[in-house]
């Protein structure tokens, strides 16, 4: 059978590829069969005054001078769902953070902010999984925080719920409970920089696409995992996440 397409001459068949390349991982959204493929991984650097006091940053010297500042894991650090993540190896001070997930159904160059929720998708919760020690000596030595944030399995994520269903919640109870005991307890309303403020400066720095996931800082409280230590990362009216830390690949 001809297809219509490549018979037309306008579209080539795919070229032959030297490796196979694994497909995009995708996240389950609620209560529906088809799955939301994520593309690119965005987090953005200490968004709540506690956490960056925690941090030993002056938040408020942030509004006022700087931007807010972005760095990116690969979307192959995704763990769709939550579940098994091995202790990352080289690191023996292994942080959760838990934040907002924030995935965008279309792409855009210097949004402005207020258009900026246009692009959303979805909404969930993840866990910026961090090598604190390498994020440590990164900074110290001024070098990059790739290998600090960026590891495999560094990004478990949960399923995404549509806005619009639930809207764009700018409030709601975000929490990380390790072992039942509750680590980090926020609200979405203490975002230094709320989620149209962050599309919008992100959008003047890379052109944003369709399956751009978005993790927009996380609140006081973050701490050490252990292998054994099941974490729990929730955002009230939202979704939850839970991830077991299992013993070195
Ligand atoms: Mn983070």
């Amino acid at each position: 059978m001809v297809d219509s397409k490549s018979a037309s001459g306008s579209e080539q068949s795919a070229p032959a590829r030297w490796i196979e390349l694994a497909d995009r991982p995708s996240l389950q959204v609620r209560g529906e069969v088809t799955r939301f493929p994520v593309g690119r991984i965005w987090c953005v650097g200490r968004n709540y005054a506690a956490h960056a006091r925690e941090m030993e940053r002056d938040p408020e010297r942030r509004k006022n001078l700087d931007p807010p500042f972005f760095f990116s894991k690969p979307s192959t650090a995704l763990v769709p769902g939550g579940g098994p993540v091995p202790y990352p190896p080289r690191t023996n001070l292994l942080h959760h953070e838990a934040e907002l997930a924030v995935a965008l159904g279309r792409g855009g160059r210097a949004v402005a902010a207020d258009q900026a929720l246009g692009l959303v998708f979805g909404y969930g919760v993840g866990l910026d999984l961090t090598r604190r020690d390498v994020q440590a000596e990164a900074k110290s030595r001024g070098r990059p925080w790739s290998l600090a944030k960026g590891f495999d399995a560094s990004a478990p994520c949960s399923f995404l719920v549509p806005c619009s269903r639930i809207g764009h919640p700018s409030q709601g109870r975000i929490t990380a409970t390790v072992n039942g005991k509750v680590r980090q307890d926020g609200d979405l309303s203490e975002q230094i920089w709320t989620v149209p403020q962050l599309i919008a400066e992100l959008s003047k720095e890379i052109e944003l696409l369709p399956g751009d996931l978005l993790f927009t800082g996380t609140p006081a409280g973050v701490g050490p995992l252990l292998v054994g230590d099941r974490v729990e990362a929730r955002i009230e009216g939202i979704a939850s996440l839970t991830v077991e830390i299992t013993a070195p690949a």
